[in-house]
């Protein structure tokens, strides 16, 4: 079972993430466990107090070293693996499916929330294996990001969504942005389905699928291509494609 430990200031904001829908299920499978930690409870100051006045002035307040490095250890002591420890940070890699795929092979991961302008940079030297951002844009605190990250993570492992071949399928797990997808009634308000998708032709399907997600793909993120490596039958479509996007300009 996989073990996903949050640090945080707030663990009420996890409250409803955690414990709805596929989250939800995945603990009650016992595929994962959650625990949310209050590092202020490892404060040994006597207010319990966590951040501090930045040395040489400044805006703002920073994440004081002693209660995260002493919950860090005090998880890493209990653990039966190395954990990963990640901390939630602007100027971390920017978060991919690529990463989410790696962390789902992980038996534990423990995500350090910060808050405030920032944190010690001793915590992120000495205790942190993976500093990671969820984009260029900045949130008040770590925790919606460690749910982000927790989220795209849990789907990934065996056993949790019920439809396996749908998370492999998925815009990004397959370099590129998924087709587009259509469901009953066949016409509503005199909007048609395409009609190769009624054909029962799974070949032409198949293709028709497949030429969607490149045609998004070129259209929305054309940066996905240049990682993606096209076989004769696909360079061919690709060629079509932009054949046909060049005659709608
Ligand atoms: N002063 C910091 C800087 O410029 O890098 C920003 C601090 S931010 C107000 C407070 C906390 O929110 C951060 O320590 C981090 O945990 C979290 N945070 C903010 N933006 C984030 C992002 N894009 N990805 C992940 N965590 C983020």
């Amino acid at each position: 079972m996989m073990k996903l430990d949050f640090l945080t200031l707030f663990p009420e904001m996890f409250e409803g993430v955690l414990h709805s829908s596929i989250l939800k299920k995945a603990q009650e499978k016992e595929a994962v466990e959650f625990r949310c930690v209050n590092f202020r409870d490892y404060s040994t100051n006597k207010h319990s107090s966590v951040d501090d006045y930045p040395y040489g002035g400044g805006a703002g307040m920073v994440l004081a070293p002693q209660p995260i490095f002493d919950a860090v250890d005090d998880l890493v002591s209990k653990s039966e693996n190395k954990p990963r420890v990640i901390l939630l940070c602007p100027q971390g890699e920017r978060f991919t499916q690529r990463k989410a795929e790696e962390l789902a092979n992980e038996e534990h991961l423990i995500f350090i929330c910060g808050h405030y302008e920032g944190y010690d940079e001793r915590i992120r030297e000495h205790i942190v294996t993976d500093e990671i951002s969820i984009g260029d844009y900045v949130l008040t605190g770590g925790e919606l990001g460690a749910m982000v990250i927790a989220d795209s993570v849990v789907r990934l492992i065996p056993g949790v969504l019920g439809n396996t071949t749908s998370k492999i399928e998925d815009s990004f797990s397959t370099g590129l942005l998924e087709h587009p997808h259509y469901t009953r009634p066949a016409e509503f308000r005199g909007l048609k389905v395409p009609n190769v998708l009624l054909s029962g032709n799974h070949a032409h399907i198949e293709e028709w699928r497949t030429k969607q997600s490149f045609k998004r793909t070129l259209e929305r993120r054309p940066d996905l291509l240049e990682d993606y490596t096209l076989n004769k039958k696909e360079e061919k479509w690709m060629q079509q494609i932009k054949d046909e996007m060049n005659q709608e300009n």
